[in-house]
């Protein structure tokens, strides 16, 4: 039998707007532990104007940015619309997070009550709150059917939206605000799409969740056949387990 190794295309979205906290850390954990997986790895740059091949991407990852900034990606994402909802409900992994999180529902209505259009992919709406919700996070891992999974996730966040949908959601919030600081549920997960409120380095210092996107990606381009093995997570894991102390104990 010929051994051949499996590509996996991952594509960031609008780097150059959607970035904040350097959300662009994540791309790297994901290519670096498929790379562990013996994937042989293309990292796709799709910035304004640009064109989006969903035919050719195995994993979508959008970041944060400012109100502004959501608004400009919103628009030009709007032509991939119907292609991106098809690609989503066939299993497309995306990770979306804080801005690009809220751009996946309806709409972002701002405090003057003005609107900035989402994509309406999925069927939720945000709305800003009085006070920015920022801070470290902890949050317990749930799976689809909302059983605590036994992993905890931890990172920032920095949001002044306010999110209520009826979707699994990606964790409970043990720390921290998460969707609206109120109903102590955190992201969003459907299909292959997983949303969050955690910022910047949301990958490098949770490992399991990015093995879970990785698997959900190979699976969505390779079916069931692909092979996977566990990576040394060691020292990720110790610094993982400083902040969750660190988070809980504020
Ligand atoms: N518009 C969003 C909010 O403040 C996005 C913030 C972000 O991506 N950090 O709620």
């Amino acid at each position: 039998m010929i051994w051949m190794s499996k590509l996996l295309r991952i594509v960031h979205l609008f780097p150059e707007l959607l970035n904040l906290y350097a959300d662009q850390g994540n791309i790297a954990v994901l290519a670096k532990r498929a790379q562990a997986r013996d994937c042989e790895v293309s990292v796709q740059r799709v910035k304004l104007g640009d064109s989006l091949d969903l035919e050719n991407s195995d994993i979508l990852v959008l970041g944060g940015g400012s109100d502004r900034e959501q608004a400009v990606v919103a628009k030009e994402l709007m032509r991939y619309r119907a292609d991106l909802l098809t690609a989503i409900e066939a299993g497309l992994p995306v990770l979306a997070v804080c801005g690009g999180y809220q751009l996946l529902g309806h709409y972002y209505e701002l405090p003057n009550h003005e609107k900035i259009s989402g994509l309406g992919l999925l069927d939720f709406i945000t709305k800003a709150g009085n006070k920015r919700l920022i801070g470290d996070i902890a949050i317990s891992w749930l799976d689809e059917a909302g059983h605590d999974r036994g992993e905890t996730i931890v990172g920032f966040e920095n949001h002044g939206g306010r999110t209520i949908h009826s979707y699994p959601s990606l964790g409970r919030v043990l720390r921290g605000y998460g969707n609206n600081g109120d109903d102590q549920l955190e992201g969003l997960q459907y299909k292959g799409v997983v949303a969050t409120y955690i910022h910047g380095p949301l990958l490098p210092k949770n490992p399991h969740l990015a093995d879970d996107l990785l698997q959900k990606a190979l699976r969505y381009r390779y079916g069931e056949s692909f092979s996977w093995c566990s990576l040394d997570d060691q020292l990720a894991m110790r610094a993982h387990q400083f902040l969750l102390n660190r988070t809980l104990s504020r």
